[in-house]
């Protein structure tokens, strides 16, 4: 049974009837599916990869920090378990700097690791800041949850190809000539959705015109459980740690944001030469780094639609919000996007594409993103331009945030973001 009785999932002469139609299978689409199935209404995955895809997906190179908010609804909706425990690396602190000629870095603690540092009565000491894991393993921890889900359709090697709303549903067109009804279309199908484009939604393209480089590199000299994110003269490094493998020494995700043919030369470059560049080009922080993974690009865009909602469709994930990776929290963004929509339709009259809740849950998810969205861009920017009085500027930017305990209490919430 659907929750609402009316509307019943079934296969029949080429046509699929659901509830809600999810167009792509990537994290914040899965997340929603099981959103969804929670509060009794059918959902179809629609998604264009291969099952294999979904089932054992690839190392891409992201290591995701997760805040506790997003753990906690991952334990909720039983994805937590699917993760092996030793591949989560607890994040302690993050160091942000800027540029070589000193100048004071700026310090998050997790509370209560250094006396006096940030508390909080909203944020418990002893916990950490967040915790990170690599995004193929997230992935695949969301597939098992959906695969042990009733409720849930997943169609793979399949593409949204085309909607149509009316007034009490949605037909969707699919890749292999079939067609599906539904009474909510869900745009899950990242940054450049072709959904948002397809319901005439604009979005904010902030296109940085550079591109990044991720891959992991082992190392002798401990990471400490510590990210740094390094704004550095013509070029932004991130060095993120990771859970150890039993291997020598310790493991960090290198983060590099440089000019595309940079990175376009460091990704082929030999690994000989790559360790040496790394090694150099992060002034020899964590000793000799040396690459044990692929090297995997992205262009650096984010993306911010004009709307969340159309008649009957919704953008979840980062269709919706395509954060700048800096911050860290499109994934944790995706989280709380699917879970405010999936609260809002369930507050509402029993109709999943009930207009008046889809408007809801925009202004709610708008409040929640665009403030982070809008001052991440600008950090960007200010922090990248080597021109002019820029790097004087940023380091004593950061000298002033050090000391201003409200500000650094105020970023550490936002880190972590605690239940
Ligand atoms: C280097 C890097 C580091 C990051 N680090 C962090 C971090 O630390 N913390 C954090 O919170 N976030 C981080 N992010 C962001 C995070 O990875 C993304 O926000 C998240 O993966 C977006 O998930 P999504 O499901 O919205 O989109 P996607 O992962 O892009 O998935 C979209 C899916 O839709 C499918 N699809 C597309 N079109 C169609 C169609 N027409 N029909 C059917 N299927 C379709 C695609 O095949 C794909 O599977 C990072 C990103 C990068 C690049």
């Amino acid at each position: 049974m659907t929750r609402h009785g009316d509307v019943h999932q079934v296969e029949q002469a080429g046509s699929l009837t659901s509830d809600v139609v999810i167009a792509g299978g990537g994290p914040a689409g899965l997340a929603a599916a099981l959103s969804f199935a929670r509060e009794g209404w059918r959902v179809s995955v629609v998604e264009k990869a291969p099952p294999g895809v979904l089932e054992s997906p690839s190392f891409d190179g992201r290591e995701i920090a997760l805040t506790h908010h997003t753990v906690h609804w991952l334990k909720q909706h039983g994805v937590w378990d699917h993760i092996p425990a030793e591949a989560v690396c607890p994040l302690e602190v993050a160091r942000v700097e800027s540029g070589r000629l000193g100048g004071q870095p700026l310090i998050f603690h997790a509370p209560g690791i250094v006396p006096g540092s940030a508390a909080d009565d909203e944020v418990p000491d002893g916990e950490p800041l967040g915790f990170l894991v690599a995004n193929h393993l997230i992935r695949r921890a969301l597939h098992q949850a959906v695969r042990r889900t009733e409720g849930i359709t997943l169609l793979c090697q399949t593409g949204v190809t085309g909607f149509q709303a009316g007034r009490e549903m949605v037909q969707v067109s699919l890749s292999d000539g079939r067609a599906m009804q539904a009474r909510l279309l869900v745009g899950a199908d990242g940054r450049f959705s072709r959904i948002r484009e397809m319901a005439g939604i604009g979005a904010i393209v902030h296109d940085f015109s550079m591109s990044i480089l991720v891959c992991r590199m082992r190392h002798l000299t401990p990471h400490d459980n510590t990210a740094l994110q390094w704004f550095d003269e013509r070029q932004t490094i991130a060095l993120l740690p990771v859970a150890p493998d039993g291997g020598m020494g310790d493991i960090s995700s290198l983060v590099l944001t440089l000019p595309p043919d940079d990175i376009a030369r460091l990704r082929v470059a030999a690994p000989d030469d790559f360790n040496a560049e790394i090694t150099r080009r992060t002034d020899e922080r964590l000793g000799l780094l040396r690459v044990m993974s692929d090297r995997i690009t992205y262009p650096l865009k984010a993306v911010y639609a004009h709307r969340f909602h159309a008649p009957r469709v919704a953008l979840i994930g980062d269709a919706a919000v395509g954060m700048h990776p800096i911050t860290a929290h499109g994934f944790n963004f995706g989280i709380r996007g699917q879970e405010t929509l999936v609260q809002e339709l369930s507050a509402g009259p029993g109709d999943p594409g009930d207009a008046a809740s889809l408007q809801r849950f925009e202004r709610r998810h708008r409040k929640a993103t665009f403030p982070l969205f809008a001052a991440t861009n600008a950090i960007a920017v200010a922090y990248t331009r080597d021109d002019g009085p820029f790097p004087l500027a940023r380091r004593a930017g950061l000298m002033l945030a050090n000391r201003l305990a409200p500000f650094k209490k105020a970023v550490t919430r936002m880190l972590m973001d605690p239940v």
